[in-house]
């Protein structure tokens, strides 16, 4: 089976074409980045329009790459949310398009359940097939979702962020500290070079029984260790802070995933997908947590981490195979309509 799968929902456009699920025949990726950082974090109309402005070129780029016809294709996965609004209408309108003119099934995906499906494409077949029930993360720019994942359409959330997202407070933190944006990457960058040991950090969460993530404490707690600084702070201090906020910020992650482990002993896996997961401090950490224990823990190929529309086709190819063509003809949904995807199965 042949999808092709679109991607609006934040700061990069996507369109991938996908055979059976798992064999990506293309991948285009448009990101936005350059066009925020004057910002410091993305603007929701200026990506709207990047979007307008990328995703004709981009689908025609994915189609070519492939070296299959729009008639070839058996339906077209689009992210419904979440995300902002008006970068997701110009995926889901240009998907309800092709569609239409096309007279192909439009299949609605659930970004954040697709991420997970994302780093499965990086694991060999005989993996990706044997993982199942897994514990994944999605840990990204505006996630930090832990879900109990029982087979390939079936996204129990166990765990969500109370406040901001493990990535948003990289980012914030990046910005406070006068890093360049996203922050995450840098702060990685500048965190090799610290010490993690040399500034206390708070652990937040800890205590609670509950499984929640929260981040606004830490960054509130970097923003006033910041504002007692005499400006600027010395490099090596900047380093130092770097490694112990991002070990805190990691380490947070990696207690809950331990607890979780252990209410939920039949997971074969630990799956970690989202931008985040491109942090190698952050693999390593979580292998040696979880080897010891037997668990092998997998983060998807880099390509995979951050938004791509290759995650996008994927599930929309398990909700194909599972539901049937004539599940999905009909286009009267929008947007707005995403929200019980959080709490149910796609
Ligand atoms: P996403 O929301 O999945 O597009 O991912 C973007 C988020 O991933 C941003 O918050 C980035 O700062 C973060 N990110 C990207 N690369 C890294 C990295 N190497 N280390 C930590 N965070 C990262
Ligand atoms: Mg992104």
């Amino acid at each position: 089976m042949l999808i092709i799968g679109i991607e609006s929902s934040c700061d990069e456009t996507a369109v991938a074409v996908l055979r059976d699920g798992r064999q990506v025949l293309s991948s285009k990726i448009s990101s936005q980045i350059a066009r925020h950082a004057p910002f410091g974090g993305v603007v929701p109309e200026i990506a709207a329009r990047e979007h307008l402005n990328a995703i004709q070129p981009l689908f025609d780029a994915a189609l070519s790459e492939s070296g299959i016809k729009i008639g070839d294709l058996d339906a077209i996965a689009v992210t419904q949310g979440p995300g902002l609004v008006g970068a997701l209408l110009v995926g889901v309108s240009f998907a309800k398009g092709l569609a239409v003119a096309n007279n192909k099934p439009l299949i609605p995906v659930d970004h954040v359940h697709a991420h997970i499906h994302g780093a499965l494409l990086g694991l060999s077949d005989s993996v990706a097939e044997s993982i199942l029930p897994c514990l994944a993360l999605v840990v990204s720019g505006g996630h930090t979702n832990m879900y109990l994942v029982e087979s390939p359409l079936k996204f129990k959330l166990i765990a969500h962020t109370a406040d901001d997202a493990c990535g948003e407070c990289l980012d914030k933190v990046g910005k406070l500290l006068g890093l360049p944006y996203p922050g995450g990457p840098w702060i990685e960058k500048r965190a090799a070079h610290g010490d993690p040991d040399a500034i206390p950090m708070p652990r937040m969460v800890e205590r609670k029984s509950r499984m929640e993530f929260s981040y606004s404490g830490l960054k509130t707690h970097m923003a006033q260790m910041i504002a007692r600084q005499t400006q600027p702070i010395p490099e090596q201090m900047v380093n130092d802070m770097c490694a112990a906020f991002q070990r805190e910020a990691f380490n947070q992650i990696i207690r809950k995933l331990d607890i979780a482990r252990t209410q939920h002993p039949q997971i074969r896996g630990i799956v970690v997908a989202g931008g985040v997961a491109a942090n190698k401090k952050f693999r390593e950490m979580a292998q040696a947590t979880f080897a010891p224990r037997k668990i092998e823990c997998h983060f998807p190929d880099l390509a995979y981490c951050s938004d791509n529309a290759a995650m996008i086709a994927a599930l929309g190819w398990h909700m194909l195979k599972e539901r049937g063509a004539g599940a999905f003809l009909d286009l009267a949904w929008d947007v707005y309509a995403r929200y019980p995807f959080e709490t149910h199965a796609t």
